[in-house]
């Protein structure tokens, strides 16, 4: 029986929940090391980025962007559908409107109930 372990991605899907610039990363790890789903693995090659291996398991809690020491090194892609509810600007008159709206509309003034 063989000694080696082995990591098999999940190539069906398309996001790649997060992303690296290996300019700025050390390939300390931290990010591996705090999610709490295992999305990442380290990289066999020291002080390179880690690996996306199970992006369909990120909850975009942004724990390894927290705690990474290196600004930069390190964003998360939120899907398409997570970004939709956003509002978007108007860049000439910075008018802001959400899909289907003119307007956003005005903040919720009621109290909790309860
Ligand atoms: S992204 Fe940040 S925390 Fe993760 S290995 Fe690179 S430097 Fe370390
Ligand atoms: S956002 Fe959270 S779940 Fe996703 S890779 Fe980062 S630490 Fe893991």
């Amino acid at each position: 029986m063989s000694d080696k372990v082995y990591m098999v991605p999940n190539p069906p899907t398309p996001n790649k929940a997060v992303e690296f610039n290996p300019d700025i990363c050390s390939g300390c790890n931290l990010c591996v090391d705090v999610c709490p789903t295992d999305v990442m693995m380290p990289n066999p090659e020291k002080k390179k980025p880690p690996i996306v291996l199970y992006p369909e398991e990120c909850w975009y809690c942004g724990g390894c962007v927290e705690e990474c020491p290196r600004p930069g090194a390190i964003t998360m892609l939120h899907p398409t559908q997570q970004r939709i509810s956003m509002n978007w600007k108007r860049k000439d008159t910075g008018e802001l409107f959400r899909l289907g709206m003119k307007n956003p509309p005005p903040p919720n003034t009621r109290p909790p109930s309860g």
